[in-house]
């Protein structure tokens, strides 16, 4: 009997594809096939005794897996989340599945050196460096190799060494759980938190999106904490986390309370294919129990899930930006619901979207209102046109005079400033020539360190010039402040502290982040000056001061989503000070004082959100209504603008329900030598756009394929201006 086989083989594909099978390799094995005039794996979809196609069928060449290797659940999220974000079939499994996946080997997992404390029969005289080793090992029991290497700053023959004494032993073993000596310590919720966990257990086993809004410091963690011990002793936990930056904090959060008794695993895109697959595989085989991991772990193969957290669910990096533009919220909540599990989505800034299904009662609210250590909310005050009255520093006098008060009382600040590198602007006097990307319209950020010209879109760098391109003069002047420019700055003005600057450039390598993170947890006085990256999730107990120097550039955006990310932005940082024992300030520097927006934020965040959403109910933009855009690019300039045209023009003869802008060129038109084009829709049915895109999407791919034009499609954009 001959078996029709549909096949998923990563690629632009939008669709499967069919093969003749002797045998029937289960839905969801992997299969080498013949494909043009190479051999590729693919994923067996499904089962079929005809096909669609008119053509001769070619036989598959082997079949990789006796066994499923992709559950069926896992198989169908991939192929709905094609379905939803328009994406190609092909394309979705690439993004969802490691990519050893795609080669010929068998998943087999590969084992890891572990090593024990092993008691010595005579006594041993150990080094000073030897003793903090075992003394490690005899609290931890079992302590993964590669962890010992990089706490203690090893190698191998250290650990030899005392193998050879008799003290220690090395175990092989692919998943050991980490066994400890230490019982849990965890710290008992408060009522609140208390509240809130009982809400949730009560109902474990059953689909139920919570909203957990809980104000900076009240202890949302602790929450996730109490809520994934009672449910890890039955099913797996997946804990979903903005950026990769912040995962070995949240491990070390889980290890220290009880992570030893439960095996605890990462996955993003920071580790090696290698190590993903190993994820992939224990969480397979169950022998995962609680995962920490960025977006894509929403697409893990889990055997049996009991609880997804999203932290700091408003967090725009939960959405990829290119290829699949896929939200992990909304994969995670589609994932809870096949498995009948609460999902809590948690933040101290809602976005309007989950505050509007709060409202919508489709997410039942969770509120922790007080700090969980007491801690007061900072004074927040405003200060009117720094520019004005400025200390050479570049910031204003007041803040000034707050960051050397508070140096001097031996705590830490914060200044925020949304602009890396060193000045924005580089300008000739003479003949008025600005630095821009060639590639872009964009200006070049001027960066001290290397005396380069760097643009933050394409990647672009170039010396900084000592003449103008244009007449020759040596007047070239910069404007604006950066991260790098502040730093410098204070560094002059408090050479006797501690001045740690977090942003990309600064915390590109491996371990960059850890390490200014122990600094700051040191507790001395010290000055940390970031962009956004800094407002993120950290506990910082020492920060009194909070200075916001420049955040005026977000108030006027085009998109009116901006306002949205703005404000939750600024709550966020107001957030990171006074954290601990001693109250906080923050001061806010602004040329628009007179900004309505300036009197939103001292308002609770709920209240914000209220507001805000009332503009979008009278505008009737999402999340009262449903976007989706269409983005086409071509190196030529004007192509992406026609062919949109075209295909608004026919879109409009035969949908007249559906409202269609533009199109129009994208904000920054040219980016990394592109010439960007868009085309808005928008929705009150969304199910009727969906039916749109699905009957137009054949012909729309011809065409742009036949225009050479790079296109791609964007379901729920957060971003109208990328
Ligand atoms: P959030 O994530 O809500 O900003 P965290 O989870 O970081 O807040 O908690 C803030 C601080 O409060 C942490 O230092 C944490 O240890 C402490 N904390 C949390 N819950 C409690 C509690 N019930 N009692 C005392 N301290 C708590
Ligand atoms: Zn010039
Ligand atoms: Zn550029």
């Amino acid at each position: 009997m001959k078996t029709i086989l549909q096949i998923a083989i990563t690629g632009p594909f939008r669709q499967t594809f069919d093969y003749i099978s002797h045998t029937q390799p289960p839905i969801g094995s992997r299969v080498k096939v013949p494909f043009g005039n190479r051999e590729v794996i693919g994923v067996v979809i499904s089962h079929s005794d005809k096909s669609l196609y008119s053509e001769q069928l070619k036989p598959i060449i082997q079949v990789i897996d006796k066994a499923t290797a992709i559950p069926k659940e896992l198989l169908d999220l991939i192929q709905w989340t094609s379905q939803y974000y328009h994406h190609p079939i092909g394309d979705c499994f690439k993004t969802a599945l490691p990519n050893h996946l795609f080669t010929q080997q068998t998943l087999k997992v590969i084992s890891k050196t572990y090593w024990q404390y092993n008691q010595p029969t005579s006594s041993i005289r150990y080094s000073q460096k030897q003793q903090i080793i075992i003394d490690h090992l005899k609290e931890k029991k079992t302590v993964l190799q590669s962890e010992l290497y990089q706490r203690f700053n090893i190698n191998k023959a250290v650990l030899k060494q005392l193998e050879k004494k008799g003290s220690l032993i090395s175990i092989q073993n692919p998943y050991l759980p980490y066994y400890s000596n230490k019982t849990d310590n965890l710290i008992p919720p408060n009522s609140q938190q208390k509240a809130c966990i009982d809400t949730v257990l009560a109902n474990k086993n059953q689909f139920l999106p919570y909203l957990l809004y809980g104000i900076t410091g009240s202890g949302k963690t602790n929450l996730y904490l109490h809520l994934s011990k009672e449910i890890v002793k039955q099913k797996q936990i997946l804990i979903l986390i903005p950026e990769i930056g912040l995962i070995q904090q949240m491990l070390t959060i889980f290890q220290n309370h009880y992570g030893y008794q439960y095996r605890l695993f990462s996955y993003h895109s920071g580790m090696t294919d290698r190590e993903r697959t190993h994820t992939w595989l224990a969480v397979k085989s169950g022998d995962a129990d609680i995962i920490i991991g960025t977006r894509s772990a929403v697409f893990l193969p889990f055997k049996q899930l009991g609880l997804i957290v999203v932290d700091e669910e408003h967090d725009s990096a939960y959405k990829q930006q290119d290829s699949l533009r896929y939200h992990a919220k909304h994969i995670a909540l589609i994932r809870a619901r096949k498995h009948r599990i609460p999902i809590v989505l948690g933040s101290a800034t809602p976005s309007l979207d989950s505050y509007y299904r709060v409202k919508d009662k489709q997410y039942h609210l969770l509120s922790l209102t007080q700090r969980a250590t007491g801690a007061l909310l900072p004074k927040v005050q405003l200060i009117d046109n720094p520019a004005a009255r400025r200390h050479p520093s570049g910031l204003s006098h007041a803040l000034y005079q707050a960051i050397k008060e508070t140096l001097n009382k031996g705590e830490q600040v914060i200044l925020f400033i949304n602009q890396r590198g060193y000045a924005p602007i580089v300008i000739c006097q003479q003949c008025q020539w600005q630095g821009v990307c060639p590639d872009c319209d964009t200006r070049l950020i001027f960066h001290q360190k290397k005396y380069q010209l760097k643009c933050h879109h394409c990647g672009y760098t170039q010396p900084m010039l000592k003449q103008c391109p244009q007449c020759h003069s040596d007047k070239l002047n910069h404007y604006g402040l950066g991260t790098q420019q502040i730093e410098e700055n204070l560094q002059h003005y408090f050479p006797e502290h501690i001045l740690l600057r977090i942003d990309r450039d600064s915390t590109q390598k491996v371990n960059a982040f850890k390490a200014i993170t122990q600094q700051i947890h040191t507790g001395k006085p010290a000055i940390l000056v970031g962009t956004q990256m800094l407002t993120k999730g950290h506990d910082f107990h020492h920060v009194t001061l909070v200075g916001v120097v420049e955040a005026d550039q977000g108030l006027f955006s085009p998109d009116f989503q901006m306002i949205e990310a703005l404000a939750q932005l600024i709550t966020q940082v107001i957030g990171r000070a006074g954290r601990g024992q001693k109250p906080g300030k923050v001061y806010i520097q602004t040329e628009q004082i007179e900004h309505p927006f300036w009197q939103l934020i001292f308002k609770d965040y709920l209240t914000i959100a209220e507001q805000l959403l009332m503009e979008r109910e009278v505008t009737k933009m999402p999340p009262v209504s449903h976007f989706a855009i269409l983005h086409a690019r071509s190196r030529k300039p004007q192509l992406a603008l026609q062919v949109l045209s075209k295909i608004a023009e026919k879109l409009q003869q035969t949908e007249r329900t559906l409202a269609i802008l533009g199109p129009a060129p994208a904000v920054m038109e040219k980016k990394a030598g592109y010439y960007r084009a868009q085309l808005l829709f928008m929705t009150e049915e969304r199910r009727q756009l969906h039916q749109t895109l699905d009957n137009h999407m054949q012909w729309i791919d011809d065409l742009c394929r036949q225009q050479r034009l790079k296109w791609a499609i964007d379901i729920d954009p957060i971003n109208l201006l990328s």
